[in-house]
């Protein structure tokens, strides 16, 4: 057996209609930049469609592309934006640039305008229009901004409900939405991602962007889990106490130790700082990590587990331990440990 990353689609299709049913009247939209949070672009996307998404932000024009290649008809935005030759790409291909400073205002109106998207920054001080800027672009881009479907902005610190700069930036979004409004009737008004769609309905207006929560990551505490990764252990060893295992010798054995060694390594995504700190789990049983975590390979103490051989496959992510989890053990968060999950494995897509 291969390492085989399982993504399950119908799960993914169920945490939208759970995202969707808690959105209320607003619409639910899907981002799915960096390859569906590395969960493969093509099968995420079509999966979501089927389900009733119709709107769905990447981060780059080239993700809008693929993406255009996926799904004919949806809405696309891309959220980092175009200029030059881009903004004419972009247009051709009919995607949806969010528009985020003076500049790429400009250079879509300089590539003949159409449809998009106006982002407008709401004290995250990230990616948006600032504040200073917006009179001066009601006033001379007017015709531009006009053709816009969606004002968005983005919350700092919707995963930290109590945190008193959700309050304030709805409140920014609220004062610069009305100052907006009258150069763009037509726009959708959009503030939350997945932490701002369970913040409630004050914070959902015309659209959310739900991203972690459809691929069953926090904040969304009840969704459904996505993925699983199982990888063979491809030799075991015995070792004597004393003996060291691993680059840096940095884990030594202390007892007579049985070591297995799985085809995993960082270069897929199982970060080095797990080295020594995490577990894999067999039959639902913890396995600690025995030594510094390589590019391709990963050694762990089986001892404790006498009837394990090398025909055996191990859980890294899976019912015993999901995303969350194992992202904790490695000082990070489930966006980045899926992002990162690497092209060496075999990947299966259950459901549709
Ligand atoms: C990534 C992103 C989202 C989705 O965020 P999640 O926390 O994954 O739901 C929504 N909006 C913007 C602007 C983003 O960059």
């Amino acid at each position: 057996m291969n390492p085989t990353l399982t993504i399950d689609l119908t799960a993914i299709r169920r945490n939208w209609r759970a995202l969707d049913t808690l959105s209320g009247a607003s619409q639910t939209g899907a981002a799915v930049k960096a390859n569906a949070y590395g969960l493969g672009l093509g099968p995420v996307a079509r999966a979501l469609h089927a389900e009733g998404c119709r709107t769905f932000f990447v981060a780059t024009l080239d993700e809008g592309i693929a993406l255009r290649g996926v799904l004919p008809d949806a809405t696309i935005h891309i959220l980092n934006g175009v200029v030059g030759d881009g903004a004419a790409e972009a247009r051709a291909q009919g995607l949806q640039p969010c528009l985020n400073s003076p500049r790429q205002v400009a250079a879509w109106r300089d590539a003949g305008g159409g449809p998009c998207a106006l982002q407008i920054d709401t004290d995250m001080a990230r990616l948006g229009v600032q504040p200073a800027d917006l009179p001066r672009l009601v006033e001379q881009e007017a015709q531009t901004l006009a053709q816009a479907t969606l004002i968005m902005s983005h919350l700092a610190t919707a995963d930290e409900p109590d945190h008193p700069l959700n309050e304030a930036q709805k409140a920014a979004f609220e004062r610069r939405l009305a100052r907006l409004r009258p150069a763009m009737p037509d726009a959708r008004a959009s503030l939350g991602a997945t932490g701002g769609t369970l913040l409630g309905p004050r914070f959902h207006y015309d659209l959310v962007r739900c991203g972690i929560g459809l691929y069953g990551g926090m904040p969304f505490a009840d969704a459904a889990p996505v993925v699983t990764l199982r990888v063979p252990i491809i030799q075991i060893r015995e070792v004597a106490a004393g003996a060291a295992v691993g680059y840096g010798a940095s884990w030594t054995a202390t007892r007579p130790s049985r070591i297995a060694t799985l085809p995993l390594g960082y270069a897929d995504g199982f970060h080095r700082a797990l080295s020594n700190t995490t577990h894999v789990y067999i039959d639902g049983k913890p396995a600690p990590l025995a030594g510094r975590v390589s590019m391709d390979l990963l050694t762990v103490d089986v001892t404790d587990h006498p009837g394990v051989t090398d025909a055996d496959t191990v859980e890294i992510i899976g019912p015993s331990r999901g995303i969350d989890a194992l992202a904790h053990d490695a000082g990070t968060i489930g966006y980045e440990l899926l992002t990162a999950l690497g092209t060496r494995y075999e990947r299966r897509y259950k459901g549709a």
